[in-house]
């Protein structure tokens, strides 16, 4: 059973972006977990960390029951992510405990630091992860696939590398999602249902399906073999 790890800066991140694509994991039979750096409980106009906090820990342990997921959530602070060896090497080690085979999180260009902070941490994390001889409280596990999603914050710069069809998941997707009151426009006026919507639909038009979640992959792995320029 291959294990897909979806790894955000804030709870909500990894679901609303890769939410289909880790239920069409689930639903063929795959493993996959949703780690949260943190909470993302400071993001909320008028209740504070210490209210918001156990609201979005509740939201994401239903977002992830929806998908078939199972959760993860580390102690980062929200809007306090920074990428050091500390915290290369934490989520080194929970890539390693949870025997991740691919990895998704945010795309390096983001309006928020904390999410370009997260795309450091895991592409680094993942080398780590992966490579033996380096003594850690578990063996390593290679990690065979680093994806980026597609993120309205993180768009500067993203050129989807391979769209996967979740034209059957999509469902699934909009049921995890709106466990958040963030997603059902109840903290923020931003419309974020109608955006990830659209681009579910609009990355489908593009790949001749119903319905797709597009990716970005690592510069490193943009490599193809073939026998011939025309075969
Ligand atoms: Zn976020």
């Amino acid at each position: 059973m291959k294990h897909l790890v979806a790894v955000g800066a804030h709870a909500g991140d990894m679901e609303i972006t890769a939410g289909a694509v880790i239920a069409g994991h689930v639903r063929q039979g795959g493993r996959a977990t949703l780690v949260h750096l943190s909470l993302g409980d400071k993001g909320h106009p008028r209740l504070t960390p210490a209210e918001y906090g156990p609201q979005k820990r509740t939201e994401a342990e239903r977002a992830a029951a929806a998908l078939g997921a199972e959760v993860c959530f580390l102690d980062f602070r929200d809007a306090e992510i920074f990428c050091s060896e500390a915290s290369i090497l934490t989520v080194a080690d929970t890539l390693r405990a949870l025997q991740a085979d691919a990895v998704i999180t945010h795309w390096r260009e983001s309006i928020h630091p904390d999410h370009s902070e997260c795309h450091r941490i895991v592409t680094e994390a993942t080398f780590y992860a992966s490579v033996p001889h380096l003594p850690r409280p578990h063996p390593n596990h290679p990690v065979r696939a680093l994806y980026y999603a597609e993120n309205w914050e993180d768009r500067f710069g993203f050129d989807p590398y391979l769209s996967i069809d979740v034209s059957e998941d999509v469902a699934t997707w909009e049921q995890s999602v709106t466990q958040y009151a963030l997603f059902r426009g109840e903290v923020v006026a931003w419309p974020y249902l109608d955006y990830y919507r659209s681009l579910l639909r609009l990355r489908g038009c593009l790949c001749g399906k119903q319905y797709a979640q597009a990716f970005a992959i690592p510069d490193r792995d943009k490599h193809l073999v073939r026998s011939s320029l025309v075969g």
